[in-house]
């Protein structure tokens, strides 16, 4: 709980005022109970009876207790000065007498006691309008209070508040307060705070114009008021009594209460509280028309008053007097006199006043200077908080930052890792490609053939040691050389249609031939068209066999496959394909073709008697007789055994008898075959051919012409019919 202090001016001139702060010069010792369980040292309840009495015990013991290490007296002792000084309305020595019982009571370890001190010491600073000091002071015991609860404490500084708030013309929240502190106390007597707390709430009430609420809780204090020996307590409700009744037009009660204040003046022999209640009973009277009581009245409060030396008392009730004077024409001489009186209270009130307005303008100045302090205060606190907040969050930023860069490190550290995996793979696979490049380029330049990459613009890319061992060059040297620098025009021109298909995206595979120091060459060349990622052919792969041995064994093989082995001569099938093919030219230039069919006769007997060899023997002589025989364009063949035939292209009839004669002839020589001498003989059938003739007609008519050479005895022709 804080209140906010506003800056309060000059404390008002009222009646009350004066006396809750005025001394009372006599009282009696009286010993008085609270019963609200905290402990008091008997000076205590004594100083409000007799503060300057207490006073003067007190240094003697002060001195004993601080000898005896008693800190517990100590702060009882000095809690009693601070109230003997509050009496006698010495702030100063209050608050100096507080705070040495708070200190004190720090020492003995008595919270409690501590409070009080604060308490007491918020008190007297209130009093010198020190507010935020006040309020500080308060605050602190609230503090303590919290962590030592104490009903009887809490509610003594809900009164201090109210107290507070009145003096800073804050009715409504003194009475609240006030309201507060008793709802603190609850059953407990403590009728000392308990009656301030009524007389708080009553008078707040009262400025609020709530008389008959605030009368009744006057009575209430009053009623609790006889149990307390506080004589300036009572006067104090007395005179507020009085008050409100003048208000109220309650002229009984206010000469009931007149009374009473100017009873309990002289019973203790105060003669300030004598001349209050003499001015409560002037008033009194007046207010009923009895103005020579009231001017009575006035008198004695004046004389009182003037004896004190409280110049602003006499001054009010001088200026009471005077009034009433006044009213009823009254012998100029006691109003000349009356009227310098109060023309000389003025001039040394002024001088007072201008000290007040000093000591008020010190208040001003010390409490501008408090809150200047205090403002001061909460920027330091402001700004520490600040730095605080900076340090906290530089240390968060420092600790996000270190945390990021652990992060980073372990993102680094990962990556790292990854990389070095990535490039252990990266070099194995390169090491892999290397290897499998160097192993492909081994294949590619150990294969006997022409293996090269071509790029789209018919340059080589790539050419194997093949192709260098063929152009005796290194290979390497190749590269970056046209198609048609490599192989020349000719060759070019006929691999160019290739080239452009295969470069269509189209395989291709074909042979050419070339002449190559004389020599055909035969080659075979697969193109392949290199497709990219896009699909797009960028070259083509060459792989080119010199198939010229093939060329050749199959060129042998076709030789042999239409040559009779044991003469070589042509076979049979040769024959049959060359019959064909010449009765289709004899019949396309229109001219005859003669055959010729011969066999030996008694070939058994031969192979009999002189064995298998011989026979063979005889039948490789008998061919080179007849090849002799017979011109270059024409076609001998065996067609098996001892059997031949003679293909005669372009042979009229009658013209190839000749040649059988010849034949006939030739065999006339005798055969030596290992040292052997044979008579070998030969029939032969002849025929030629017509524009009708089918080879097997031909051969069929030359075949019986041989059958009736034979049947007429062998070794002669025969020609067929025509
Ligand atoms: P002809 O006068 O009627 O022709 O009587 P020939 O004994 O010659 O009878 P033919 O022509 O029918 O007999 C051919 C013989 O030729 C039969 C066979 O044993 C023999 N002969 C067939 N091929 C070969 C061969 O390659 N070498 C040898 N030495 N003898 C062969
Ligand atoms: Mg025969």
């Amino acid at each position: 709980m804080r209140i906010r202090l506003p800056y309060l001016g000059l404390l008002t001139n009222t009646l009350w005022l004066v006396v809750f702060f005025i001394g009372f010069t006599t009282a009696q010792a009286q010993s008085a109970s609270e019963n609200d369980g905290i402990t008091r040292h008997p000076l205590e309840v004594e100083a409000l009876a007799q503060p300057r009495a207490v006073l003067d015990k007190l240094p003697a013991l002060l001195t004993a207790a601080l000898q005896r290490d008693d800190y517990v007296e100590l702060s009882l002792l000095y809690l009693a000065k601070s109230n003997a000084c509050r009496v006698i309305a010495d702030w100063d020595c209050q608050m100096q007498a507080a705070w040495q019982a708070s200190q004190t009571a720090i020492h003995a370890n008595r919270p409690l006691l501590q409070i009080r001190g604060l308490i007491s010491q918020g008190r007297g600073q209130m009093a010198i309008q020190a507010y935020s000091s006040a309020e500080k002071t308060m605050g602190e015991a609230e503090r303590l209070l919290a962590l030592h609860p104490s009903k009887p404490l809490a509610a003594d500084v809900m009164l201090a508040y109210s107290s507070l708030s009145f003096s800073l013309n804050k009715a409504e929240l003194s009475a609240d307060y006030a309201k507060r502190g008793l709802a603190m106390l609850g059953t407990l007597p403590a009728p000392s705070v308990r009656i301030r707390l009524l007389r708080n709430q009553a008078r707040a009430l009262s400025q609020l114009h709530r008389q008959s609420e605030a009368m009744a809780l006057l009575n209430g204090a009053l009623a609790l008021s006889d149990a307390v020996s506080d004589p300036k307590l009572s006067a104090e409700l007395y005179i507020e009594e009085a008050r409100i009744a003048n208000e109220q037009g309650d002229i009984e009660t206010q000469v009931i209460s007149g009374r009473k204040i100017v009873e309990m003046g002289d019973r203790l022999n105060n003669a300030q509280l004598s001349g209050l209640g003499h001015e409560v009973l002037g008033q009194a009277a007046i207010s009923t028309g009895d103005w020579r009581t009231g001017e009575d009245h006035f008198k004695k409060a004046q004389a009182l008053f003037r004896s004190l030396e409280l110049t602003r008392d006499e001054r009010r009730t001088l200026r009471l007097l005077l009034n009433s004077l006044l009213a009823r024409d009254s012998n100029i001489t006691e109003l000349k006199t009356q009227s310098r009186r109060l023309i000389e209270l003025e001039k040394l009130l002024e001088i007072d006043d201008r000290k007040l307005v000093a000591d008020s303008l010190n208040s001003q100045l010390e409490y501008a200077q408090q809150k200047f302090d205090m403002q001061k205060l909460k920027n330091n606190a402001e700004l520490s908080k600040q730095r605080e907040q900076i340090a906290v969050a530089s240390q968060r930023n420092t600790y996000i930052i270190a945390f990021l860069g652990i992060i980073l490190l372990m993102v680094l550290g990962a990556l790292s890792v990854i990389q070095r995996q990535n490039s252990q793979k990266l070099q194995k696979a390169h090491k892999q490609l290397i290897n499998s490049e160097s192993r492909m380029r081994a294949i590619a330049d150990n294969i006997p053939a022409f293996i090269a990459h071509i790029g789209t613009d018919s340059r080589v890319k790539f050419a194997n040691a093949y192709i260098g061992k063929n152009y005796q060059r290194d290979p390497q040297s190749l590269v970056g050389m046209s198609v048609r620098e490599l192989r020349g025009e000719s060759t070019t021109d006929l691999l160019e249609p290739y080239i452009k298909s295969v470069l269509n995206g189209q395989r291709q595979r074909f042979e050419i031939d070339e002449t190559i120091d004389g020599k055909t060459h035969y080659f075979q060349s697969n193109y392949v068209p290199e497709i990219g990622a896009d699909n797009s052919v960028q070259g083509f792969y060459a792989l080119t066999f010199d198939i010229t041995a093939l060329k050749d064994s199959q060129k042998q093989l076709e030789l042999l496959s239409r040559t009779d082995s044991l003469t070589g001569v042509a076979n049979r099938r040769h024959f049959e394909e060359a019959l064909t093919g010449a009765l289709a030219r004899g019949r396309r230039d229109n001219h005859d073709c003669a055959l010729l069919c011969l066999d030996i006769d008694h070939f058994k007997l031969i192979n009999d008697r002189h064995g298998h060899p011989v026979g063979d023997a005889v039948i490789v002589e008998l061919s080179k007789r007849v090849q002799s025989c017979i011109r270059e364009v024409d076609l001998l063949a065996r067609l098996g055994g001892d059997e031949f035939v003679i293909l005669m292209e372009n042979t009229a009839p009658g013209s190839a008898e000749a040649v059988c004669e010849k034949i006939i002839a030739a065999m006339k020589q005798p055969f030596t075959l290992n040292d052997k001498y044979l008579e070998v003989t030969v029939s032969a059938g002849l025929a030629y051919s017509r524009p009708t003739s089918t080879g097997e007609d031909l051969f069929r008519q030359a075949d019986q012409a041989l059958y009736r050479a034979k049947n007429e005895g062998r070794n002669r022709f025969s020609a067929a019919i025509a």
